[in-house]
């Protein structure tokens, strides 16, 4: 596909991080000062983990009232408007912008309230995914989970899990997904990003529809399998697993091991300011990169449109569109 046909694809994007995707401009406004590019995304030589979750730091101080998280809505799916993404996923964590004067409610609202504007300005249909984080307590997650539930099907899909996976394995919280699924909140998990293939088994046994990243699958051709039947979304970061090296190099990224292993395998940008990216980028990437065809990128959307956390109307209507009609 050339690059016009590229931006002009109807794109869907599942996996997509609020604090790391907000745009220069933004920042800007809401800081009141110029920041530098390298302020805000790695470079190309990103050295490792610890240098990527630097660049958080910024936009994290423009999420902490409500006007902030009302604008920040509307400017990631600004963002996505101008390369056709017709349907996305947002996540952030409400935990992180509590303060004496914001609850998880008020951040959870204020939010919604900037996506909605930009669903009507740009024609694009989201639904917000809330995160609990690994390093918060089992209380507090749940706290952030049974409010974020209050707005299911009406702005919020699903919760997360997301933070340092490799310092708490999975088994810290079945507990805490058991009373999600108790209450009837449906939720992906960051697995198997840095951590290992068991976080990964663990989180579909925890009834995870989804999980965010998956690497760690790869030469696991079980477990490939097992989440190949059960049709469990593999939400794919391509730029971002580079840059924080989740593998040792380009040439051993699993993405054709996982599409012929018949997952259901989307890609997504993870953090668009911070990792320098786009849908765009990311297709054209895979294309070159890793001979990915045009139907490959189809199926790829489909696969999208599937595994969303979203109603069958949307659905359908999804379907048509990327069916060009
Ligand atoms: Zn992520």
């Amino acid at each position: 596909m050339m690059r016009e046909e590229m931006i002009k694809l109807p794109k869907i994007e599942l996996h997509c991080h609020l604090d790391g995707s907000l745009s220069q401009e933004f920042i800007e406004r809401r800081l009141g000062r110029h920041v530098r590019k390298e302020e805000l995304s790695v470079s190309d030589d990103c050295r490792s983990l610890a240098e990527y979750l630097e660049k958080f730091d910024l936009p994290g101080q423009c999420l902490r009232d409500e006007r902030g998280l009302e604008e920040a809505g509307f400017d990631v799916l600004k963002s996505m408007s101008r390369e056709n993404v017709c349907y996305a996923e947002i996540r952030f964590a409400p935990l992180f912008s509590e303060t004496a004067s914001m609850s998880c409610t008020k951040a959870i609202e204020a939010l919604l309230k900037g996506m909605e504007k930009g669903k009507q300005t740009f024609g694009i249909e989201y639904g917000l995914i809330t995160c609990a984080m690994r390093h918060h307590s089992e209380e507090e997650n749940l706290r952030m989970i049974k409010a974020a539930r209050e707005f299911l099907g009406a702005g919020v899909c699903a919760a997360d899990l997301a933070g340092a996976e490799a310092s708490y394995p999975m088994t810290e919280f079945m507990n805490l997904f058991q009373n999600a699924r108790r209450i009837g909140m449906p939720f992906t998990i960051h697995a198997g990003e840095c951590g290992s293939a068991e976080n990964i088994k663990t989180a579909v046994d925890a009834g995870a529809a989804r999980i965010g990243h998956g690497i760690a699958m790869r030469g696991h051709a079980d477990l490939i399998r097992e989440l190949a039947q059960k049709k469990i979304g593999i939400e794919m970061c391509p730029i971002s697993n580079l840059q924080t090296k989740a593998v040792p190099g380009p040439e051993a990224y699993p993405l054709r091991e996982f599409i012929d292993g018949k997952l259901l395998v989307t890609v997504n940008t993870d953090n668009r300011t911070v990792s320098n990216t786009t849908m765009t980028k990311e297709l054209e990437f895979i294309q070159k990169m890793y001979n990915i065809t045009d139907e490959e990128i189809l199926l790829m959307m489909k696969n999208a449109a599937d595994v969303a956390f979203t109603d069958d109307a949307v659905r359908e209507k999804l379907y048509r569109k990327l069916e060009g009609k």
